[in-house]
């Protein structure tokens, strides 16, 4: 955030420093973009509200009823994700529920980022955008192949066994998966990818061709001992339950943790960073537990409030329409304040 403030656009009492401060130099804008998935109920309505002395008690539903969960992105600058003239919009409505169109998963999430950068492409290409996602797992979902500590031997794979390497669904040449005659899903094994020296360089993790042990995984001592961790071969694999002492001793009490904590393994970058990242889309996650610093979260508070002044209806129609007249009737001089 620190890196992206200077092109940020500032908003005080409602108002841009881009108007408010004179002539501004010709750079190009930052905008954020706060992704989050909500759900609406169908029966949350306003339990308190003022009534005629005449009208007479009804009786309430019984539970929330029928559930709708809506996926969007939201910036202080524009408000909801749309094109200008709000035919485009980077909304989804979703029923949640394994029964029903199932959670969200990475390729729905990866799906709706792609959505929204073709907006952002098509209609604000002068601008810098970043996407700003919570740090759930859906979110993190690494390469199957990339870089992880998890699991890896310390020593090198012993003559005749199969190297450690990372199993992944066998596809077939049409790219659909292989079953066994056991009806599961086939596995094939394949190397895990190269880590990076502290200068950059490749450090494979496998001995090369020529080698006494071509083929053979290297095992993490011989690794951080390639960092010039040499100490690492007196280390055990992994601390009792990968709980490690706190403090300066988590430098050096186990190969996983230290080998855990190397910048190539810390900086390793998710499936959809790449996406991102691919097409000129900066990303970022917010700290873990702490999605509340999404500003979305006011914005669908906002939305709910005005949601359960409607008049309470149990069918679909009704329950979609509803949540897109709540979600546009977010102020966008709100979302600047
Ligand atoms: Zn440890």
């Amino acid at each position: 955030m620190a890196l992206y403030e200077g092109s940020l656009q500032m908003w005080k009492d409602g108002i841009s420093d881009l108007l408010s401060e004179g002539p501004q130099p010709l750079t190009r804008c930052t905008v954020i973009w706060h992704h989050d998935e909500s759900t609406f109920y169908a029966n949350d309505r306003r339990k308190v509200f003022w009534v005629h002395k005449n009208e007479t008690a009804i009786l309430k539903q019984k539970g929330d009823g029928a559930s709708l969960m809506v996926a969007d992105f939201v910036s202080t600058d524009y408000g909801w994700l749309c094109s200008p003239n709000q035919k485009e919009s980077a909304h989804i409505l979703f029923h949640a529920g394994k029964a029903q169109d199932g959670y969200f998963t990475f390729e729905e999430i990866l799906k709706h980022a792609e959505a929204a950068m073709q907006i952002l492409e098509k209609y604000y290409p002068d601008e810098n955008h970043v996407l700003v996602f919570d740090n759930a797992t859906t979110h993190l979902k690494r390469a199957a192949d990339s870089l992880s500590a998890h699991r890896m031997p310390k020593t090198v794979t012993k003559p005749g066994a199969v190297p450690f390497g990372v199993d992944v669904p066998a596809l077939s040449v049409e790219g659909k998966l292989v079953y066994g005659e056991n009806g599961k899903v086939l596995k094939k094994w394949i190397p895990m990818v190269d880590g990076k020296f502290a200068d950059g360089t490749p450090q494979a993790f496998y001995f090369p061709q020529g080698h006494e042990c071509a083929g053979a995984f290297k095992g993490m001592a011989a690794i951080l001992a390639e960092c010039g961790l040499t100490e690492a071969w007196d280390w055990p694999t992994q601390c009792l339950d990968f709980k490690c002492p706190p403090g300066p001793g988590h430098s050096s009490c186990c190969c996983h943790r230290v080998l855990y904590s190397q910048p190539d393994f810390m900086e390793c970058e998710t499936l959809l960073e790449t996406a991102c990242r691919a097409q000129g889309f900066d990303i970022l996650y917010l700290p873990k537990f702490h999605c509340k610093l999404n500003f979305i979260e006011q914005c669908w508070g906002y939305a709910k409030q005005k949601y359960r002044e409607f008049p309470l209806s149990s069918r679909e129609a009704d329950l979609e329409c509803n949540i897109v007249e709540a979600l546009n009737s977010v102020p966008l001089l709100s979302m600047h304040r």
